[in-house]
This record gives structure tokens, C-alpha cells and sequence, in this order.
């Protein structure tokens, strides 16, 4: 079974934001929520400054307190690549997942389910790309399982320095940052 995991290229990323609007398009994502966002993070002190910017998006952690805490069964993990996501007629909206996300990922939707980022789950069942991967103009996105040592996200891990958010939180998120 794969596991499911993105890549993204810091030294490509030009911070345009094509990911944020193909997501809301794509995924009909209703005005004043995103389910991918920009961070620009910068670290030094001047004129040694760096500055990376990062797309970012529910981590599909490997560890995943917004799954435990659930009291309906509703944020599960997918059969089809480990992906996190939630049955929206499941989902009663108490928010306690949002709450447990230390990433801050999930949003109740104006309609009263938990919603976030699908790793475009319906894409990626027909073959294709997630949608924010697939726009991207620097293509600084990859996309892949984990498990595959030949697929490109595996490939990438192993040949370049890599960062994740938060490792300190045991979630084991599997969006990583290439440096
Ligand atoms: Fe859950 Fe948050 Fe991890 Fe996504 S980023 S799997 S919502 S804990
Ligand atoms: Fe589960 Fe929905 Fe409550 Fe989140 S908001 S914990 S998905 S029932
Ligand atoms: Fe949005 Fe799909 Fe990208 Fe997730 S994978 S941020 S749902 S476009």
C-alpha cells in the first residue's frame, strides 16, 4: 500500500501562490477559508538573511491527532495511501480535531463538516496530480509514495537536506521542504 507524501522545493518556490488559487478552484474552497497557504519564514540577522518560503497544507502526519480525538469515526485514514481525511456526513463539527491539529490545518466549512487539504484525493485516483502540483510554475511540487524507493519524492529524501514542521510534535508530518 503506498504512502502517500509531497515535496517541495524551497529553492524553487517563488511564493506566486498558483497552489492557493488552483486549490480553491479545484476544490470549490468557499471564500475566507484556504486549504493551502503561504508562509514566508526568515531566519539570520542582517546582511546574513535567509528566506524560505513555504507552501503549506495538512501534513497527512503518519501520526494523527486529529483521527484519534475524533468521537464519530468521521477524520479517518484512507485505505488508498495513508491520506487523512473526513467523511463529511460522518462529521457532527465539534472541532475537536481542529483544535488537536498543532499545524492549524482544518477549518469547519460553512456547511458544518471539518475540511482541509485531500492531498486531492480524487485527482490522484484518476492518476493524476494533486491540483496545486500540477499548476505550479516553478514545479518546485512532487507528489509520490513514500514506501516506492523509486518514486521522485523518495529519490529527492535521499539525495538533498530536507526539513518538516513541528517535528517536535510527534505527528511524523509527510510534507517535507527540501533546503
Ligand atoms: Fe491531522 Fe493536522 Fe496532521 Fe493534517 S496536519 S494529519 S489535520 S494533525
Ligand atoms: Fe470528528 Fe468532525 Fe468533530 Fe472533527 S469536527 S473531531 S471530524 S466529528
Ligand atoms: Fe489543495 Fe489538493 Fe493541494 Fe491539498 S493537494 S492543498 S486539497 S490542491
Amino acid at each position: 500500500m503506498a504512502r502517500y507524501a509531497m515535496v517541495i522545493d524551497t529553492k524553487k518556490c517563488v511564493g506566486c501562490m498558483d497552489c492557493v488559487v488552483a486549490c480553491k478552484t479545484e476544490n470549490n474552497v468557499p471564500e475566507g477559508y484556504n486549504r493551502d497557504w503561504i508562509v514566508q519564514v526568515t531566519t539570520g540577522k542582517f546582511p546574513d538573511v535567509h528566506l524560505e518560503i513555504q507552501s503549506q497544507r495538512c501534513n497527512h502526519c503518519d501520526n494523527t491527532p486529529c483521527v484519534s480525538c475524533c468521537p464519530t469515526g468521521a477524520s479517518h485514514v484512507h485505505d488508498v495511501g495513508n491520506v487523512v481525511l473526513v467523511d463529511h456526513d460522518m462529521c457532527i463539527g465539534c472541532k475537536a480535531c481542529v483544535a488537536a491539529c498543532p499545524y492549524d490545518a482544518r477549518f469547519i466549512h460553512p456547511e458544518g463538516y471539518a475540511d482541509k487539504c485531500t492531498f486531492c484525493i480524487h485527482r490522484v485516483e484518476k492518476g493524476e496530480d494533486p491540483a496545486c502540483v500540477s499548476v505550479c510554475p516553478t514545479h518546485c511540487m512532487h507528489f509520490g509514495d513514500l514506501d516506492d524507493p523509486e518514486s521522485e519524492v523518495s529519490k529527492l529524501l535521499a539525495s538533498r537536506k530536507y526539513h518538516t514542521l513541528l517535528p517536535e510534535a510527534g505527528t511524523k508530518p509527510r510534507i517535507f521542504y527540501l533546503i
